[in-house]
């Protein structure tokens, strides 16, 4: 819970209180126009039933018609104004995802959970170690030219529009076995600190132009600690109602660290120095693999 501090906080109540005034005022109106429509007063003809707020009418039954056209009126407005207002709140607000929850349930990945995506440049250079002879394409325009993601210019555009679509409920952190365990990730922050560190790069584009550089990256939100404290389980993108996908985004930050900066947990680096030097995860040569069916 330490992400929903300060402005995740405000942000949310500030959500919770609007909807309540303007749902209110909604269901108020409605209210009054059940009332008006029984008097048949003014222009307030029989035009359908309420069946929700026709069971509040019985608080409006004691006033002036004038009166209530009134307050009729003036709920009408607040209502429709209050709507207008918040619309303009939503992009600076997590509530942005009422928006965008369908496209990026449309686009989600529909891949088998657990499939790692192809990085084109690692998959060529091992293609060549592996067959010196075989002739490859010229290597695509949109190739990357580094490995992982060290900041959100290198994290694909649906990967920018998951942290967009984020409604910071939580699912995805209480299903988190790390987290459950007391590590210190948790999905839905890394959702969180790509939105808060995408929306930075936006302003400072805005204010210098595309070349921007802070000389900030991902990583000053995101620690190693949490990204190697993944299981990649892939609990959090069941978990997710949008089919946000948080692991996608702790695989690219932990290929940028393994591939361009050779930062590894001590246990990992043992691991791929067997599996360079005997071809697998154990400590035996590989002359020695079928020694196991040897002994009785
Ligand atoms: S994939 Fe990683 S972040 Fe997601 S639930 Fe599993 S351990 Fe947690
Ligand atoms: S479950 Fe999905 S929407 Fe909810 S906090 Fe996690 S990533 Fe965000």
């Amino acid at each position: 819970m330490r992400e929903l501090t300060k402005w995740p906080r405000t942000d949310a109540n500030l959500i919770l209180i609007t909807e309540i005034l303007l749902m209110s005022a909604f269901l108020k109106m409605n209210a009054i126009d059940s009332v008006l429509q029984a008097r048949e007063f003014g222009h307030y003809i029989q035009a359908g039933a309420f069946p929700v707020s026709s069971h509040i009418a019985f608080l409006y039954t004691g006033y002036s018609s004038e009166f209530l056209e009134f307050g009729e009126r003036a709920c009408w407005w607040f209502h429709i104004i209050g709507i207008l207002a918040f619309m303009n709140y939503l992009p600076y607000s997590k509530h942005f995802h009422i928006l965008l929850a369908f496209p990026n349930t449309y686009y989600s990945n529909l891949e088998k959970k657990g499939r790692l995506t192809d990085m084109e440049n690692v998959n060529r250079e091992v293609q060549l170690m592996l067959d010196p002879s075989v002739v490859l394409p010229e290597p695509s325009a949109s190739m990357p030219t580094k490995f992982g993601a060290k900041d959100v210019t290198d994290l694909t555009w649906k990967q920018l529009m998951d942290a967009y679509s984020c409604t910071e409920c939580g699912r995805c952190t209480s299903e988190c076995p790390a987290n459950q365990t007391g590590k210190m990730l948790s999905p839905r922050k890394i959702m969180m600190d790509t939105r808060d560190r995408l929306e930075e790069v936006g302003r400072g584009i805005d204010k210098q132009g595309k070349d921007f550089t802070d000389g900030k990256s991902m990583f000053d939100y995101v620690t190693e600690e949490e990204l190697w404290a993944c299981t990649s389980c892939n609990a959090c993108v069941n978990a997710c109602p949008v089919n946000i996908d948080p692991l996608s985004i702790i695989i690219d930050l932990r290929r940028f660290l393994v591939m361009e900066e050779s930062k590894v947990p001590s246990e990992l680096g043992g691991m791929f120095s067997r599996i360079e030097n005997n071809g697998a995860p154990w400590q035996f040569a590989q002359a020695d693999r079928a020694k196991w069916a040897e002994t009785n």
